[in-house]
This record gives C-alpha cells, sequence and structure tokens, in this order.
C-alpha cells in the first residue's frame, strides 16, 4: 500500500475487517476516546498501538465545519467525524468510512475516500429541507419553520 496514508472513523475499526497491519493508519484523539468508551476492550488492546495519533489543526477544522455547514452535513456529524476530515485534509489521507455524511463532506472537498466494506455514494448529495408541519422547503439548514415553528427534516435532494 506504499505510503498512502488511510484516516478510519471509528466504526471503521470497529468493524474489525481492516488489515491495520502494515497500513500508514492516522486517526485523531477524538477516534482513540471513542473506541475505549464502552467498546470491547480487546479491540483497543489489540489496535489501540498501531494507530498513530495527530490531531488536526483549528484552522482545518474550521474549513470542515464551513464546507459541512454548506452541504447540510454539519448537524450529522460529531466532532471527532470533523476531526477525521480535518486530518484526511491536513495529510492528504485517505478516509475509511461508511458514513453518508462524512463521505459527502469529504467529495466537496476532495478529500480521498473509501468505503468499509460497502459501496460508496455514487454522486454528491444535495439536501433538502422540509418542514413536518405546513412542508414547506428550505434550501438551508433551519432547525424549526419559520412558518409554523415545526421540526424540519432534511431529505436527499432529487435533481
Ligand atoms: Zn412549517
Amino acid at each position: 500500500m506504499g505510503n498512502k496514508i488511510l484516516v478510519p472513523d471509528t466504526s471503521a475499526i470497529l468493524t474489525g475487517s481492516m488489515n491495520l497491519l502494515g497500513e500508514n493508519l492516522v486517526v485523531p484523539s477524538g477516534v482513540i476516546y471513542e473506541i475505549a468508551r464502552g467498546k470491547p476492550a480487546r479491540i483497543l488492546r489489540d489496535q489501540e498501538e498501531m494507530l498513530k495519533i495527530a490531531d488536526p489543526e483549528e484552522g482545518n477544522l474550521i474549513k470542515v465545519k464551513e464546507q459541512a455547514s454548506i452541504t447540510g452535513d454539519l448537524k450529522y456529524l460529531s466532532s471527532t467525524d470533523i476531526e477525521v476530515l480535518a486530518l484526511a485534509l491536513e495529510k492528504n489521507g485517505t478516509i475509511v468510512t461508511n458514513d453518508y455524511s462524512i463521505q459527502n463532506v469529504a467529495k466537496s472537498m476532495n478529500i480521498a475516500f473509501e468505503p468499509c466494506g460497502m459501496d460508496p455514494i455514487a454522486e454528491e448529495i444535495k439536501w433538502v429541507f422540509r418542514c413536518k408541519g405546513c412542508r414547506k422547503i428550505y434550501e438551508e439548514n433551519i432547525k424549526e419553520c419559520r412558518i409554523c415553528g415545526h421540526k424540519i427534516v432534511r431529505y436527499k435532494k432529487v435533481e
């Protein structure tokens, strides 16, 4: 696999399907915390020492948050997800994830990603936001309807 840097998210590691030996793996410390928290200790013991930990610069975290806000994925990303994206941006790495929101933001930022045992999304998803009450469509991601105050749900936009 040469010098290709892989940045797996927490679930990619926990699936156990990644070959961690001989790979150039880097994760943000958030991933280590998530693995440690309530997950099988066996996985942590076996795998943690193979993972290099690096935390992304603040500026890259901000870039990712800004872009995720534009694509509408921000509220679906954990702080660890954002760290994974920022780290891959910084290291020119390839994210390993099955999380559609991470994949979507990665695609929009030209960050390479690959799935862990399933197909990646074929194209970038655009989201629309629709009120559960009056069904008004919003292009931007808001919490509640400006007209009737009901909850907003997001949908994939059909082109
Ligand atoms: Zn409404």
